[in-house]
């Protein structure tokens, strides 16, 4: 049975370019990304920031898919709003412009029924205001953070404290390095189990994503797409699926934090294939379930046929 889920991030107006289109004030924000994909698995509790100007249609779209937004608090200014161009691999993106509206007093007040919440997902925020959320929960079996550079830079202190309060922390390889010093991810991710987390996931974009635990690795590709058109939001689909996955199955253990990485891929790669959150609106149930059981075939081999390595 499915247990409660709860995110606190930006909800946003994205104006996003890349060699294949462009959108301008397309839905965005890391806590919608997390939510249109945790939605397939788990309803889901939002507590973000909007202003005046967000499209009620939006809101309510999300309300359909049983995202709980109780939370979502709409303030008089504009709404929080990000410009971003991707070079011609869309390995790269530049930020062009980051308008943060309402979203500069963004405090997180998480509403009396979100207290409970058993799964907590703490999107990208200043990390004062992730503990401030962890404070106002009563005991979640499993939190998980994201961060950017700029908070690794402006508020380490304070974000090695939130370190030492979650289970995981999702991040790309490029955070993980300016994090820890250390430019190895292997390395990266020891430095940063040694500081509070049991378990690190560093996204890698197209080439999928590791969990890093103290005595183990796991890896998950990134599903073969022939087609990418986006990658915003990649990592907070992948968050989503991977919460997502845990709160409907109420079981934080080791083999089903694998599965969970595997939701997380299959939500990643649903979110790059268009614009915004446009590829969520188009599949349902059946192509989640597709996808992710086509990760088993990808990764899978039978290694015992293969005979033995000669005695040298
Ligand atoms: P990602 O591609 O995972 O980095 O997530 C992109 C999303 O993060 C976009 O939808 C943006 O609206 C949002 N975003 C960009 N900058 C920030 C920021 N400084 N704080 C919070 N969210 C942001």
């Amino acid at each position: 049975m499915s247990v409660s889920l709860l995110v606190v991030g930006s909800v946003a107006l994205d104006s996003v370019e890349t060699p294949f289109g462009s959108t301008a004030d397309a839905i965005g924000g890391a806590a919608v990304f997390f939510s249109y994909a945790a939605s397939f698995l788990s309803p889901v509790q939002l507590v973000g920031v909007v202003g005046k100007d967000f499209p009620a249609d939006e809101l309510q779209e999300l309300e359909t898919r049983g995202v709980d937004l109780q939370g979502v608090v709409q303030m008089p200014g504009e709404s929080f709003r990000w410009k971003g161009k991707y070079s011609y691999d869309l390995q790269n993106r530049e930020t062009l412009e980051t308008r943060l509206g309402v979203f500069a007093d963004f405090k997180p007040k998480i509403p009396a029924p979100f207290r409970d919440a058993r799964y907590v997902f703490l999107a990208n925020i200043d990390p004062e205001l992730q503990l401030s959320v962890l404070d106002q929960v009563k005991k979640p079996a499993f939190v998980a953070c994201d961060t950017m550079n700029y908070w690794i830079h402006g508020k380490r202190d304070v974000l090695l404290q939130l370190l030492r309060s979650v289970d995981c922390i999702m991040v790309n390889d490029a955070e993980a390095r300016e994090l820890s010093g250390e430019w190895n991810v292997y390395r990266a991710g020891r430095w940063i189990l040694e500081r509070g987390p049991t378990r690190v996931v560093v996204k890698q974009g197209v080439y999928g994503a590791v969990l890093l635990e103290r005595e183990r690795v796991f890896y998950v590709p990134a599903y073969p797409l022939e087609e990418v058109y986006d990658p915003t939001g990649a990592g907070d689909a992948f968050a989503g699926g991977f919460m997502g996955h845990l709160a409907r199955t109420n079981d934080a253990t080791a083999p089903n934090i694998r599965r969970a990485m595997v939701y997380g891929a299959t939500m990643g790669s649903f979110a790059v294939e268009r614009f915004s959150v446009n590829r969520f609106r188009e599949i349902g149930p059946a192509e989640v379930t597709v996808r992710a059981r086509a990760f088993s075939e990808l990764v899978h081999f039978d290694f015992e046929s293969s005979p033995a390595v000669p005695a040298g």
